[in-house]
């Protein structure tokens, strides 16, 4: 299909150089005539000072108001003419205002019914002109002004919101810019693009950005020292003395424990400590690379030692060289890898695949391993002159269930990293999301925690809480221990609670003169806040209110307390 354009004449009409009063204008509408590489300039700055994602929202805010404008000329001025035909005012405007060259590929749409679809191409577009001449080409399309004039330009001409965006542009290398336009509703992804054309203030976020980065540093500081390792439970402390201990020397270290206890952590950390923290700290997956590469990768591989060994490559051991290298889930080495390996801790040199040469290398081992070596040495998996080589200093990490009272501490920290990675302000957790988290028992460790801040971060309201449900979504009885049909903590009954129950009794008070003492204390400690109360005891504001009243009727002395007006 090709489009013909009705002559520009009217529009060019419509452009008058006043030089009297200085001013331009197009119609009745004040312009401007400025240099594209000032513009330019402009969006460079946009883009330093307050990052792409808002210069483009800036940008496309601007398009959009341009176009809006624009759109009140495509009423004006072609009235008897096809609506076509007044449509194309749009385009013709955006070539005359030196935007790009505008193509139509395919255009249909009916007003009445708010169906549109679009298909143009631009080129010599300035605004993928001026991105290509300050950043080179990059990977998304950059065209923003231009497609928030034609957005607003064709909502308002539809009454609807009309999402275009760039299926090619310039400023990716293309020789063109292509757009397509429909109603935003039909975007898969149209939600998403909601943002670039409303309002945000950007002060609230700088300052929601600032306590998440005063946050982050409070947790970052002492980490520096520690190498991110939160803990203070007596478990925590004897893994992390042991690690403290051996980080000055040149000894192999064998970390063990479960899948997620954090050993690469650790590892890191024994590195920052040692003599070496300002060489490379490299790790490696023993268990996720494939068998026929591993060689290859931990000691480098020279050009065509095999069929696509294009280059020579240096492995994990000589870019470990002067450094800490990790091999993590060490027992799942092949056994000719561990061979290998053997004779390079014996001899401190290491010889490519494919190569004759030796090089010397002058590395830390640390070794990590879930499994049980003695076992995969009985087994016949793991070499043992090997395992004695690695088993030099074992340092055994405990398990999060092993060190309950670290949850907190760690959840915390994790909370605020995970808000500064997500852009998001959280408050803190709920008390009944941390009791949750303290009666979980952990399989996943201390990365089962981490997924589930993160989750919780995800889902919590915009300067909210993290509550349960955020933590243990769609598995209402994935906490059964913890919670209760009614999302109420279970307390399973404890000796303690046996005693208490046995001394209620001896006491001869009434069950309605325990329940009026249980109630006050709840709103003595809440400070008169019935809310706080009610959630102190489990229970809804309007089930505690309905107590309150019930001990009035009953006539028990009413307390002084701070009645939220509408609550009772
Ligand atoms: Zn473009």
């Amino acid at each position: 299909m090709s489009f013909k354009y009705p002559s520009d004449s009217d529009l060019r009409r419509l452009l008058r150089f006043e030089t009297d009063s200085g001013a331009i204008w197009l119609g009745d509408r004040r312009m401007v005539l400025m240099h594209t590489n000032a513009l330019a300039a402009l969006r460079q700055d946009l883009i330093t000072s307050v990052g792409p994602e808002h210069a483009r929202r800036i940008l496309t805010r601007m398009g959009y108001a341009s176009g809006l404008s624009d759109a009140e000329y495509a009423k004006k001025m072609r009235p008897g003419d096809s609506l076509q035909d007044s449509f194309m005012v749009g385009p013709q405007l955006h070539m005359l205002e030196g935007a790009a060259r505008v193509t139509p590929v395919k255009l249909s749409f009916d007003i009445t019914a708010g169906q549109f679809f679009g298909d143009f191409r631009w080129d010599h577009s300035w605004e993928a002109y001026a991105h290509r001449q300050k950043f080179g080409v990059v990977e998304d399309p950059a065209c923003w002004t231009l497609l928030g004039y034609a957005s607003g330009y064709t909502s308002a001409f539809m009454g609807r919101l009309i999402l275009f965006k760039e299926t090619l542009c310039a400023a990716c290398g293309a020789d063109h810019c292509q757009i397509i336009g429909r109603p935003i509703e039909e975007w898969p992804d149209g939600e998403a693009h909601r943002m670039y054309f409303t309002d945000d203030s950007l002060m609230e976020k700088m300052e929601a950005l600032q306590s998440q980065v005063e946050a982050l540093k409070s947790t970052l500081e002492p980490a520096t020292q520690g190498g991110q390792l939160v803990g203070n439970s007596s478990a925590f402390r004897k893994a992390y003395t042991l690690m403290h201990k051996v980080a000055p020397t040149q000894a192999t270290v064998l970390l063990t424990g479960e899948t997620g206890v954090g050993k690469e952590r650790f590892a890191r950390a024994l590195h920052q400590l040692s003599s070496r923290a300002d060489k490379p700290f490299v790790a490696v997956n023993c268990a996720a690379l494939p068998a026929e590469l591993i060689e290859a990768e931990l000691f480098g591989v020279e050009k065509g030692a095999y069929t696509g060994a294009h280059a020579a490559r240096a492995g994990r051991f000589e870019r470990a060289d002067g450094g800490t290298l990790l091999l993590d889930e060490v027992g799942e080495l092949p056994m000719a890898a561990q061979a290998k390996l053997l004779r390079v801790l014996q001899e401190g040199e290491i010889e490519r695949v494919g190569g004759e040469v030796t090089r010397k290398v002058n590395v830390r081992l640390v070794a990590a391993t879930n499994v049980d070596l003695e076992k995969a040495v009985a087994a016949g998996s793991f070499r043992r002159d090997l395992m004695y080589r690695l088993n030099v200093y074992p340092i055994c990490i405990p398990p999060l269930r092993e060190r309950k009272t670290d949850i907190e501490l760690l959840a915390q920290g994790m909370l605020a990293r995970f808000c500064a990675l997500h852009s998001k302000r959280v408050l803190g957790f709920e008390e009944r999301a941390l009791q949750a988290l303290l009666q979980h028992d952990w399989p996943g460790n201390v990365r089962e925690l981490e997924n589930l801040v993160e989750r919780g971060v995800i889902l919590a309201s915009q300067s909210g809480m993290v509550e349960v449900e955020h933590l243990f979504p769609n598995q209402p009885d994935a906490a059964q221990t913890s919670l209760d049909a009614h999302g109420h903590l279970a307390k399973l009954p404890s000796a303690q609670d046996d005693e208490l129950s046995a001394r209620i009794l001896d006491s001869g008070s009434s069950l309605e003169e325990i329940e009026a003492r249980v109630l006050d204390e709840a709103v003595s400690r809440a400070r008169g806040n019935l809310a706080e109360a009610a959630r102190l005891l489990g229970l809804t504001r309007p089930q505690m209110a309905y107590r309150q009243k019930q001990r009035q009727h009953r006539g028990a002395p009413s307390h002084e307390i701070n009645r939220e007006p509408g609550v009772l």
